[in-house]
C-alpha cells in the first residue's frame, strides 16, 4: 500500500477550516462578506450566545441559483474570478471560494436562497454532510443559519475566550463592515437585543454616529484627498477625542477593512504633537486606488494587504492630516513638514 494518499473532501475542508473560521467573528465576517458581494442593500444579522449558539443573516442579495446551491459548498468554487487575471483586479470581498464549505464542515447549517423569480431552494447540512436540500418559496436573498458552531472540533471550541469577548469581536467586525458599507443598512442584534443599526442612506457620519453616538460624530472632521493614484475620503477626529486603542483607527482600501500599522502611523504623523501620548484619535480613512496596486491574496482572512507606492500614500495621509488642523489653527503654521 502506498503511503500517501489524498484526503477527502469532508476532512480538507475542516482543515481549511482552522485559518478561515477563527473565532464566530469570522463567520459573521464571511457571510456578510457574501451578502454585500450579492449586491444587498439591507442585511440583517441576529446573534444568539455571542455566535456559539447561532448565527443567522439575512440578506435581499441576487441569491444563488437552484443548480448552483452545492457548487457554493465546493471547495475553491466561486462565482467571482474566472481566471488569473481576475485575481489582479478584484473588486469583490470574497474570491477564494473557500468560506461556506468551511463553515459549513464544522456547524449544522440552513440555507435558504432564492433568485428573482426563480424557485428558491433550502439546505440542510451538519458538519459538511448534505442533509437535506428541497425547493423552498422565499423572497429573492439569501437566509443562512449557522449553529452548533466548532461541534466537531472541540479544540477550537475551548481555544474560544468569554462570550464577552467573542461578542465584542463580532461587533467590532460589524461597526468596520457597516462603515465601509455606508449604502447598505445592517442590523445587528445580540440576544434579540440590538447592538447596531444603520440605515444605509449612503452617509458615513450617520453610521459614525450609529457606531460611537452623536456627540462624537459631531466632533469628527472630514478628510479628503487625492493624486493620480489615490483618493482618500474619510473623517479624522478633534484631538480632544483620544483613545487607548488604535482600533478606533480604521482604513479601508477599495471598501474592504484592512489592517496596516502604516497607515495608521501616517493618521498619527498627522496629528504631529497633538496627542497625549499613548492615546489615539478616532478616524476613518477611504482609499480607493488601482486594484493592479493592492494584493489581498496575502492572508485567508484577507484582512492585511500589501499596497504599492505605499511610502506616496502614507506621505499624502500625513500631510493632509496635518494640513485639517494647520487650517484650523491647532497646528502652528511654521511647524516643521512631516
Ligand atoms: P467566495 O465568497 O470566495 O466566492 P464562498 O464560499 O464564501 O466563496 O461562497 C461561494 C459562492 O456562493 C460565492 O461565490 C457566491 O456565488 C455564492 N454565495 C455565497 N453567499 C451568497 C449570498 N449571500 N448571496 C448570493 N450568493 C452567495
Ligand atoms: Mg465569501
Amino acid at each position: 500500500m502506498r503511503d500517501i494518499i489524498e484526503l477527502d473532501d469532508a476532512l480538507s475542508n475542516k482543515i481549511a477550516a482552522g485559518e478561515v473560521v477563527e473565532r464566530p467573528s469570522s463567520v459573521v465576517k464571511e457571510l456578510v462578506e457574501n451578502a454585500l458581494d450579492a449586491n444587498s442593500s439591507i442585511i440583517e444579522i441576529d446573534i444568539e450566545e455571542a455566535g456559539l449558539g447561532k448565527i443567522r443573516v439575512i440578506d435581499n442579495g441576487k441569491g444563488i441559483r437552484e443548480d448552483d446551491v452545492l457548487s457554493a459548498f465546493k471547495r475553491h468554487a466561486t462565482s467571482k474570478i474566472k481566471n488569473e487575471n481576475d485575481l489582479f483586479r478584484i473588486r469583490t470581498l470574497g474570491f477564494r471560494g473557500e468560506a461556506l464549505p468551511s463553515i459549513a464542515s464544522v456547524s449544522h447549517l440552513e440555507l435558504i436562497t432564492a433568485r428573482d423569480g426563480e424557485d428558491g431552494t433550502k439546505l440542510v447540512m451538519q458538519g459538511g454532510n448534505i442533509i437535506t436540500q428541497e425547493k423552498a418559496v422565499g423572497r429573492r436573498g439569501t437566509d443562512i443559519t449557522i449553529s452548533n458552531l466548532f461541534f466537531n472540533t472541540p479544540a477550537r471550541l475551548k481555544y474560544l475566550r468569554s462570550l464577552h469577548t467573542e461578542i465584542g469581536h463580532i461587533s467590532d467586525i460589524m461597526n468596520r463592515l457597516a462603515l465601509s458599507h455606508p449604502n447598505v443598512s445592517f442590523r445587528l442584534r445580540h440576544n434579540d437585543r440590538s447592538l447596531l443599526h444603520t440605515n444605509g442612506n449612503g452617509d458615513v457620519l450617520q453610521v459614525l454616529s450609529a457606531i460611537y453616538g452623536i456627540n462624537i460624530a459631531k466632533k469628527m472632521i472630514p478628510i479628503h484627498a487625492s493624486s493620480l493614484d489615490f483618493t482618500i475620503n474619510g473623517y479624522i477626529s478633534l484631538p480632544e477625542i483620544t483613545r487607548a486603542s488604535r482600533n478606533y483607527l480604521s482604513t479601508m482600501v477599495n471598501g474592504r477593512f484592512i489592517k496596516n500599522y502604516s497607515l495608521v502611523r501616517a493618521i498619527m504623523e498627522g496629528y504631529h504633537t497633538l496627542l497625549p501620548i499613548g492615546r489615539y484619535p478616532i478616524a476613518l480613512l477611504s482609499i480607493v486606488m488601482d486594484p493592479l496596486l493592492v494584493d489581498v491574496n496575502v492572508h485567508p482572512a484577507k484582512l492585511e494587504v500589501r499596497l504599492s507606492k505605499d511610502k506616496e500614500l502614507n506621505e499624502l495621509i500625513a500631510l493632509e492630516v496635518k494640513k485639517v488642523f494647520k487650517q484650523r489653527e491647532l497646528i502652528p503654521q511654521g511647524a516643521a513638514p512631516v
